[in-house]
């Protein structure tokens, strides 16, 4: 059975106090809920989103990671450090990512490998530019993504991989992608990962939508067969907001 899974990115935002106080606003506002839910604070704030989320359900996420195990990589995490700080699950392939450090399909694919070596949960995002959806290349490039980072993993990794469903257009310009075109990709990429592999891992892979989700459109989007909960920008930077999202389910 596949997991519903809210994942809140906080880019680079919040500080050590503001880490703190939206961690402690989180843990007081949290319900019981049937959803995972993940932070991802920046690199500095893992040690102690670590230590104040340990007793909770909520898991603390790497937002990157690099793919060597150790070495002259100036500035640069390993997968071993951040397991050091209790962070077991990493986003890779965030459009940032690919686009202002020029993240290509092959480092993302030796990041993964790295990361799964390492027995770390990997939160894997792509999606198409504006104008791939304008072409109709969308569902070609998001396919080329998949397959080139993940399509090399043996069955047994994929219980350890989350997809993450991010069309660029989307993603912090509040133009979300309608609940029926992310229920169309979605269902895409499952038989993707069925033609592949097999139905079992397609229907056991969770498929997150992300792109401009807020309390105001999470129920509609979250409400579609193949859509298993949200990565959220924006809205996961507001304690509130981000449980709304959570309580759509
Ligand atoms: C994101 O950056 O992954 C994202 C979905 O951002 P936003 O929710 O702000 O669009």
């Amino acid at each position: 059975m596949r997991k519903n899974i809210v994942a809140g990115n906080w880019k680079m935002n919040n500080d050590l106090a503001a880490t703190k106080t939206l961690i402690s606003e989180l843990i007081e506002l949290k319900k019981t809920s049937n959803s995972e839910i993940m932070i991802a604070p920046t690199f500095v704030n893992l040690l102690e989103a670590s230590k104040l989320l340990k007793e909770t359900s909520i898991q603390v996420v790497s937002q990157n990671m690099h793919y060597a195990e150790s070495g002259a990589f100036t500035g640069e995490i390993s997968a071993k450090m951040l397991k050091a700080v209790g962070v077991n699950a990493v986003i890779l392939g965030h459009s940032e990512r690919r686009e202002y450090f020029n993240e290509d399909d092959l480092i993302l694919k030796e990041k993964v490998d790295k990361a799964l070596q390492e027995s770390m949960d990997v939160i894997f995002c792509f999606g198409e530019q504006l104008d791939d959806r304008n072409s109709e290349n969308h569902f070609k490039v998001v396919e080329s993504q998949i397959k080139n980072a993940l399509f090399h993993l043996p069955s047994s990794s994929w219980k350890s991989v989350i997809l993450a469903y991010e069309p660029v257009w989307a993603i912090g310009t509040g133009q979300t992608a309608s609940p029926e075109q992310a229920q169309e990709m979605h269902a895409y990429i499952r038989k993707l990962v069925a033609e592949h592999y097999n139905t079992s891992i397609s229907e056991d892979v969770s498929i997150l939508y992300g792109g401009s989700v807020k309390p105001e459109n999470a129920k509609e989007i979250f409400g579609k067969l193949d859509v298993d909960g949200g990565l959220i920008g924006g809205a996961a930077l507001d304690a509130k907001s981000f449980m709304a999202i959570i309580n759509s389910f």
